[in-house]
């Protein structure tokens, strides 16, 4: 029998963790987590977890969800999976139709990869790709924004901007155009959050005129930037990009791996400006958090420039071994059957509307610049000055110190840096969010003591 001892012990010893420093663990335990059921994660000594950031954002229905279960046992016995090329099978081709229907007008067309970081590269390859064919071999460039982050493969990594995860593998990088972005962080007193990103989009204009002759597409995360310390903006950025992309020739790709699936409020953030990107990027919630998979939707348009003789070499010949998954398709059609059949969007506006209500005393916190909040994700910037916004130096793990003082009150918070935020699975209750704020304010307590 396991023990959280036996086990730590026995991982420590072979393997590692992402986004960890493994030395850290030298001073706090990793957690074995031995089962899932709903909100909760248990470990192997009956401790309980409330997961409050969906592991990572994925999880939209609880862990063990009893339909996507067993949506899961009939596929198991039905088909888990098969080479995607030159076969097919029925779970792929029904998550497809469901996502040209549910996607923004005019994206018809449906590539799966098997992880947010590979639906970029493919983003951006079939970008790159789409103007060579057409023979516009100038156009090798991508426009990206200021504090983006898309993923950790080299490509996704190149278009990101989190020097945290880029500034190591620079020099493997591809060069890309970065534009100041329009995080409402740095909006003036009083200015609202649509002034200000109009404002700001002036900059990207700039940037799409000088170099539209050499630029494939802008890639952006719709209205949240997540992985950059859960900074917003306004939808109206967006409905300015889509514009401009049309002016200058260029593609608009909206990496919606994190705020898909409803997490922006809308089951798409492109929704709430009216707008169809080129291609758009889906992963994390597209399984529920179950499987590994990903998808990106694009146009009749990109797909019809590849289309032709193969003598003619203008396939897209990117794959992955695991492409179309069985599994991995069957619990995303659950996952999509859930959407519809329990009206979640809906529903998730009054647990949006709860969550601003618990958070709202944090608004008036000594260390606390701001609370921000866009559909179903809230985020806490814990600073050292409240007035001038000095932020506490990184060195000294302010967030960690929430985090761990979470885990010992049986609530999994992960600060971003000394951002805390909230991004429950959807099945959240009132009395859980009120907990997570309970613990989250006696953790920034303990957190900005010195
Ligand atoms: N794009 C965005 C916006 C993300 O937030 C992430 C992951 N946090 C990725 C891409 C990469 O996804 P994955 O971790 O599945 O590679």
């Amino acid at each position: 029998m396991s023990s959280n001892q036996s086990l730590s012990k026995r991982d420590l010893s072979v393997l590692w963790h992402p986004c960890t420093q493994m030395k850290d663990h030298e001073n706090f335990p990793i957690i074995p987590i031995k089962k899932g059921r709903g909100i909760w994660l248990e470990d192997f000594d009956g401790n309980r977890y409330l997961d409050a950031i969906s592991s990572w954002w994925v999880n939209l229905f609880g862990h063990a969800n009893p339909y996507i279960n067993a949506a899961l046992k009939d596929q198991l016995d039905t088909l888990e999976h098969v080479i995607f090329a030159g076969f097919t099978h029925e779970a792929a081709v029904e998550l497809a139709e469901k996502l040209v229907e549910i996607t923004p007008e005019g994206l018809n067309r449906c590539f799966y990869a098997d992880n947010g970081s590979a639906a970029v590269e493919v983003a951006l390859k079939m970008s790159f790709h789409y103007w060579r064919n057409l023979g516009q071999t100038q156009k090798k460039q991508f426009i990206t924004l200021e504090n983006s982050y898309h993923g950790e493969t080299l490509g996704a990594l190149a278009v990101g901007n989190v020097p945290l995860y880029k500034e190591t593998y620079a020099p493997l990088l591809m060069d890309v155009i970065t534009v100041p972005g329009p995080d409402c962080y740095h909006r003036e007193p009083g200015e609202s959050w649509a002034d200000y990103s109009t404002r700001r989009f002036a900059l990207m204009e700039q940037a799409l005129q000088q170099h539209s002759d050499t630029v494939c597409a802008v890639i952006i995360e719709p209205l949240v930037q997540c992985a950059g310390n859960m900074r917003m903006y306004d939808p109206v950025y967006l409905t300015l990009l889509r514009a401009a992309c049309d002016k200058y020739n260029v593609h608009l790709i909206a990496d919606e791996v994190a705020v898909g699936f409803g997490r922006s409020g809308t089951l798409f953030a492109c929704e709430q400006a009216a707008i169809s990107p080129d291609f758009i990027c889906l992963s994390k919630g597209l399984t529920g958090g179950y499987l590994p998979l990903s998808a990106v939707v694009t146009t009749d348009q990109m797909y019809q420039a590849f289309y032709a003789d193969y003598q003619n070499m203008s396939a897209f010949l990117h794959s992955h071994s695991y492409t179309g998954n069985a599994l991995a398709c069957r619990a995303g059609l659950a996952t999509l059957e859930i959407f519809q059949q329990h009206n979640i969007i809906e529903k998730n506006r009054s647990l949006a509307e709860m969550m601003t209500k618990v958070a709202a005393r944090f608004h008036d916190h000594p260390h606390v610049a701001e609370v921000r909040q866009t559909g179903m994700i809230l985020a806490i910037e814990m600073v050292k000055n409240k007035h001038s916004r000095e932020p506490y130096p990184w060195q000294e793990r302010r967030g960690l110190r929430v985090y761990q003082y979470a885990l010992s009150k049986g609530v999994l918070l992960r600060p971003l840096g000394n951002v805390v935020y909230f991004m429950p699975p959807y099945i959240v209750t009132e009395d859980q969010l009120l907990l997570i704020a309970e613990v989250a304010w006696q953790g920034i307590q303990q957190a900005v003591k010195d």
